[in-house]
C-alpha cells in the first residue's frame, strides 16, 4: 500500500504531481474555501501526511485521530497554528518553508511602511470616487520614510531583510528581539533598545517577532501610548501580536499616526471589523509571501519535505525536534 497523503487546499497540479507519481494523494477540491474541521478530522484520522496551510488550525484536539500521521508541511514558515508539543508527543514531524520567503516578505512589509506612511490607500480612494479636483498644497501630506528612525520588533531572517532595504532609504535603525545581534548590529548598523525606548524613539514601527505565549498582545494600550503622535505601526508577523481593540482607539484618538496591516486575530477579517471603517489603516489580506516564484518555492519544500519523511529520510526545516520524543 503507498502512503496516503492530504493537502487541505487545491494547490497546482504541477506542483503537487511529484507525489502523485510515489504516493496516493487527496487534495481538499477548493482554492478559495478552506477545508471544513469535519474532512481534516477524518483524513487526519486515515493518512501518512498532511500539507497543511496556516489558516487551518491543527490542535491538540485535532491531532488525537492521527493514528499513521507521519509528517505535517505547513505552507509558511509561521507554525502557531499546529500544537507542535502535541504532535511531537505522537512522533509526528511538523515542518516549515523559512527563507525562500525571506525577500517576498520584506518587500511587502516595507511597501506596506511607503503606502501608510504616504496615505496610498485614502489618496487612491478618494481619486477613483471623484474626489481629485484640484491639486492641494496640503492634501494627502503623510510622513516621510528616508532619513527617518524605524524601528524592528523582531529581528530575524525577514527583520533584517527589511533593515538592508531601510538602509537604502537613509534610515536609522532601532531594533529589539529576545536575544541580542552583535553580528546584524555591525553589518547593518543597526542599535538594539529595550522595546519601550524603540516604540518612543522610532518613527516607524515593523513588527516581526513570531507569534508565540510570549508575543501575544505585545503591542497594546500601553506600548502604542509610547508611540510618537506622529508614528506608523506595520505589522506582517500574525494577527494577537497587536492588541486590535487597543490599535483601534489610537488610531481614532490619532495618538499614532497610522497603521499598515497584513494580519489580524481573525482571519478574513470580518468586513464590519471597527478598524476598516478607519481611515488611517492600510489592511491587505496576509500577502507578504504572495509572489508567484516565492508560493512556488515554499509548496517545493513542502513536496520535498513530504517525500522525505515518507521515504525515511530527515527532512529540512523541521520544527519540532523528535529526537528526545523518538
Ligand atoms: P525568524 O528568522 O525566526 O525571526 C523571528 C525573530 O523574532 C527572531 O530574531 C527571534 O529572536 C525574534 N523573537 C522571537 N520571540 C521574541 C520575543 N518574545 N521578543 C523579541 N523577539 C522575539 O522568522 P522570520 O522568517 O523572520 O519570520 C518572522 C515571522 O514573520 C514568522 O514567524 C511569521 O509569523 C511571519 N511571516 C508572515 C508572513 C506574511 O505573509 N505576513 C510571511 C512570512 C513570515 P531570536 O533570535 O531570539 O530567536
Amino acid at each position: 500500500m503507498k502512503p496516503t497523503i492530504f493537502i487541505t487546499r487545491k494547490l497546482p497540479d504541477e506542483l503537487v504531481a511529484p507525489l502523485k507519481e510515489k504516493f496516493t494523494v487527496r487534495m481538499w477540491d477548493s482554492e478559495e474555501v478552506a477545508v471544513t474541521k469535519a474532512v481534516l478530522r477524518e483524513e487526519i484520522a486515515q493518512v501518512d501526511a498532511l500539507w497543511t496551510m496556516l489558516s487551518d488550525t491543527i490542535d491538540r484536539d485535532m491531532l488525537e485521530s492521527a493514528a499513521n500521521l507521519k509528517v505535517i508541511s505547513n505552507l509558511a514558515v509561521g507554525f502557531n497554528n499546529i500544537d507542535i508539543e502535541a504532535a511531537k508527543e505522537k512522533g509526528i514531524i511538523v515542518t516549515n518553508t523559512p527563507d525562500v520567503l525571506t525577500e517576498t516578505t520584506a518587500d511587502l512589509a516595507f511597501g506596506l511602511l511607503l503606502a501608510t506612511a504616504r496615505r496610498f490607500n485614502s489618496a487612491e480612494k478618494d481619486l477613483r470616487q471623484g474626489g481629485w479636483l484640484s491639486w492641494t498644497p496640503m492634501g494627502f501630506t503623510g510622513m516621510d520614510i528616508h532619513g527617518t528612525t524605524l524601528g524592528i520588533i523582531g529581528m530575524g531572517r525577514i527583520g533584517e531583510a527589511v533593515a538592508r532595504r531601510a538602509k537604502g532609504f537613509n534610515m536609522h535603525m532601532l531594533y529589539h528581539n529576545r536575544n541580542r545581534k552583535l553580528e546584524t548590529e555591525e553589518k547593518y548598523d543597526v542599535e538594539y533598545v529595550e522595546l519601550d525606548d524603540l516604540l518612543k524613539q522610532a518613527d516607524h514601527v515593523v513588527i516581526l517577532v513570531p507569534f508565540t505565549e510570549e508575543t501575544k498582545e505585545m503591542i497594546g494600550e500601553r506600548e502604542l501610548s509610547l508611540m510618537k503622535k506622529t508614528a506608523t505601526l506595520i505589522s506582517v508577523s500574525r494577527g494577537g501580536i497587536v492588541d486590535e481593540v487597543a490599535l483601534y482607539d489610537a488610531l481614532k484618538n490619532e495618538t499614532i499616526f497610522a497603521a499598515g496591516l497584513d494580519v489580524f486575530e481573525t482571519e478574513p477579517i470580518p468586513l464590519r471589523h471597527p478598524l476598516l471603517t478607519l481611515p488611517n489603516i492600510t489592511a491587505v489580506p496576509h500577502i507578504g509571501s504572495a509572489s508567484v516564484e516565492t508560493r512556488r518555492a515554499m509548496m517545493k519544500m513542502n513536496v520535498e519535505a513530504i517525500t522525505d519523511v515518507l521515504e525515511g529520510r530527515e527532512p529540512k526545516d523541521q520544527v519540532n525536534s523528535l529526537a528526545s520524543a523518538r
